[in-house]
């Protein structure tokens, strides 16, 4: 069968991989709107269940030394003072850009065409996905179709157009600071210091011995940020946390902001059905979650498992299109909890520290 991926990031990539040796991945197409060797993005936790996810889909890497191991957190006040602490089971801090690396290497024969855009699909009358449309005029025939496009998915908006992504509450900046010397320090734990206010926090993690990812959550509300150049992202983070701990202040002197970026963390609705005949949605596109969960990659590793086990035998478009229908049903509860959870913890971060110690920032 022919497959036709949608997106090349993580559900994307991790898909392909796990369609490997089935009937449904033996000729498998990703479209990806990236130019290659420009993937993006700083770094993410790899959870119990997406490393998991990892191990089954693609045995043969060593996903858990693809990046750090995290087996504690540190949940500080602004001046550093620790608040509480505690082990978790140990989840792994990789770099995106590494990792995507590993993951598309994983993807064996699937054809990858970089740079290239999807801007619609063509569909029979009946719902069934014949076509994906590039903006380059072209078309790529399927059998099969995964809208893994991420959060602002294009492949959800012409399916699905009632789904709409929620409002911005929470912006982020994402950075990475060359500082071997806090890495060490840093060691295994994820620490993570809050304004007492609530509504503005840092997080620190060592993603390697010399790299150090750091994040800055903050209420958009509250403060206006118009200046995104390397500059106005570099002023606000310092205007943000003057004062603070030095370990931050470390990372910031540390730290290239030509290559931060500024995220507006958009949640999605839980939706009805995140598949429909032959095309189903993964990842982000499907169920994109607040930040505060660290689930979005994890889930769509999930999410690739799960198709995995239910394609194995699949070798015609009917048993396909049962499938899709059932992957959709199963992942339903999943990302409606992730949904509430990352609500819950985006209302204890806004809410003042006074009211207790900060909300453990994962979901497992
Ligand atoms: C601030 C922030 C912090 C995060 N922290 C974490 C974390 O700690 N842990 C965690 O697990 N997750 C985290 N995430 C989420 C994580 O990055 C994503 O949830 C995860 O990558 C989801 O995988 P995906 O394949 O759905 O989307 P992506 O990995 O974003 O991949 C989507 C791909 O589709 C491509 N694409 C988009 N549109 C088109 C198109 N029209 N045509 C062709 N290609 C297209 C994009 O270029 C991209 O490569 C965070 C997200 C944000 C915003």
């Amino acid at each position: 069968m022919r497959s036709v991926i949608i997106g090349g990031g993580v559900g994307g990539c991790a898909v392909a991989a796990a369609l490997r040796g089935s009937c449904v991945g033996s000729n498998c197409t990703v479209i990806e709107r990236r130019p290659s060797g420009l993937p993006g993005g700083m770094g993410f936790i790899l959870m119990p269940n997406g490393i998991a996810a990892l191990e089954n889909i693609a045995p043969e890497f060593d996903w858990r030394s693809a990046g750090r191991t995290l087996d504690r957190v540190s949940l500080r006040a602004a001046n550093g003072r620790i608040l509480t602490e505690q082990t978790i089971e140990p989840a792994t801090c990789v770099s995106r850009e590494r990792f995507l690396a590993m993951l598309r290497e994983a993807t064996g024969t699937a054809r990858f065409l970089d740079g290239r855009n999807l801007s619609g699909l063509v569909r029979q009358s009946d719902g069934v996905t014949k076509a994906a449309a590039l903006d380059n005029g072209s078309m790529i025939e399927g059998d099969a179709f995964f809208g893994c496009d991420g959060a602002a998915s294009r492949t959800r908006a012409i399916l699905f157009p009632e789904a709409q992504l929620a409002d911005v509450v929470v912006k982020e900046v994402v950075s990475m600071a060359h500082a071997p010397a806090l890495a060490k320090r840093l060691g295994s734990t994820f620490h993570k210091f809050h304004d007492e206010e609530g509504g503005l926090a840092v997080g620190l993690l060592a993603e390697s011995a010399e790299r150090v990812v750091w994040f800055l959550q903050f209420d958009a509300r509250r403060w206006e940020f118009s200046d995104t150049s390397a500059a106005g992202i570099a002023q606000f983070t310092r205007d943000r946390i003057a004062g603070w701990a030095p370990d931050l202040l470390e990372a910031l002197a540390c730290t290239d902001f030509a290559r931060s970026h500024l995220w507006p963390t958009r949640d999605l609705p839980p939706m009805a059905s995140i598949s429909c005949q032959n095309l189903a949605l993964l990842g982000d596109a499907a169920h994109a979650c607040l930040p505060f969960t660290s689930q979005g990659a994890n889930g769509a590793l999930v999410d690739a498992l799960v198709l995995k086990g239910l394609l194995a035998e699949v070798t015609d478009q009917a048993g396909l299109i049962a499938a899709f229908a059932q992957y959709s049903e199963s992942r339903r509860p999943h990302h409606r909890r992730m949904f509430l959870e990352g609500r819950r913890l985006r209302e204890a971060f806004l809410a003042p520290l006074l009211k207790g110690v900060p909300a453990l920032p994962l979901v497992a």
